[in-house]
């Protein structure tokens, strides 16, 4: 379904991606793990479509489909979604009403994609909107107040996720990629934010974790883990591997691999 091939990106004429592999089927869950400044949220912003990123060389292909043409909202659209490692204050902007308009757009874009193509797929009315919200937030024991709060404004570490996991939710995306969702986060907000990820994931969804730690993965349980170092994927494996690399830590990999600290 996802296919990331020789992938190389720059910014400001730095390589920071010097060739990843990446390859996710629907209802796979991939963990990318890495130290820090290996290049994983470059990568998840690539897939997003942040216009800061150059891609030198490579290609990314999503339903056969080369995506970086695309433009993110289309990205988004087509069910490409990342939940940001720091998710930005939008001050002004409720969650409802951000969120709304994020659901209704992509829920009437593909109304469209599907009445073009003799399919249906049912426009979002508000009040089902208003439901639909309540009922995810409620999955993520968030308090019904959030909804009226600026978006990530005074938000503590914990919250700032749960938002972004609502945002998930509420827009059922084929391809998920999580940015360090365990960042900031708590022993009981882990659970809420896992318990809540792993209730969304479904077999048509593919899912690219990324984190530097292996204690998220005690909760969303991956098929697959690969590791990541200075631009690239050194290691692949099972789950077992991410046990190894805690018991291991970064720095013997990083001697193993002859990668520069
Ligand atoms: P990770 O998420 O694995 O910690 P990043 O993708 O954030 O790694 O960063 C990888 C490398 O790219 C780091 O050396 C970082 O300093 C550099 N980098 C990322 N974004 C930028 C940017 N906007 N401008 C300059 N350098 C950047
Ligand atoms: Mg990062």
């Amino acid at each position: 379904m996802f296919e990331i091939e020789n992938l190389h990106v720059s910014i400001d004429d730095k390589e920071i991606l010097k060739g990843v592999n990446l390859t996710v089927n629907k209802g796979e869950i991939h963990a990318i793990m890495g130290p820090n400044g290996s290049g994983k949220s470059t990568m998840a912003y690539v897939i997003a479509g942040h216009p800061s990123y150059e891609v030198t060389e490579g290609s990314i292909r999503y339903n056969g489909e080369d995506i970086l043409e695309w433009e993110p909202d289309e990205r988004a659209q087509k069910g490409i979604f990342l939940a940001f490692q720091y998710p930005t204050v939008i001050p002004g902007v409720s969650m409802a009403n951000f969120l709304r308009m994020a659901v209704t757009n992509t829920r009437n874009a593909r109304a469209e994609e599907a009445a073009a193509n003799g399919g249906s797929v049912e426009k979002m009315a508000p009040r089902e909107f208003r439901k639909l919200m309540r009922e995810k937030m409620a999955l993520l024991k968030m308090d019904d107040a959030f909804a009226s709060r600026y978006l990530n404004e005074g938000f503590s570490g914990g919250e700032k996720k749960r938002a972004e996991i609502l945002q998930m939710a509420l827009l059922e995306p084929s391809l998920a990629v999580l940015d360090e969702t365990d960042s900031g986060l708590d022993i009981d907000a882990l659970r809420v934010v896992s318990d809540g990820v792993n209730a969304l994931h479904n077999d048509e969804m593919g899912m690219l974790v990324i984190t530097h730690y292996q204690r998220l993965l005690n909760h969303i349980k991956p098929h697959f883990v690969h590791i990541m170092m200075d631009g690239r994927i050194v290691q692949e494996g099972g789950p077992e591997l991410a046990h190894e690399l805690e018991a291991k830590g970064y720095e013997t990999l990083r001697a193993e691999f002859g990668v520069p600290a």
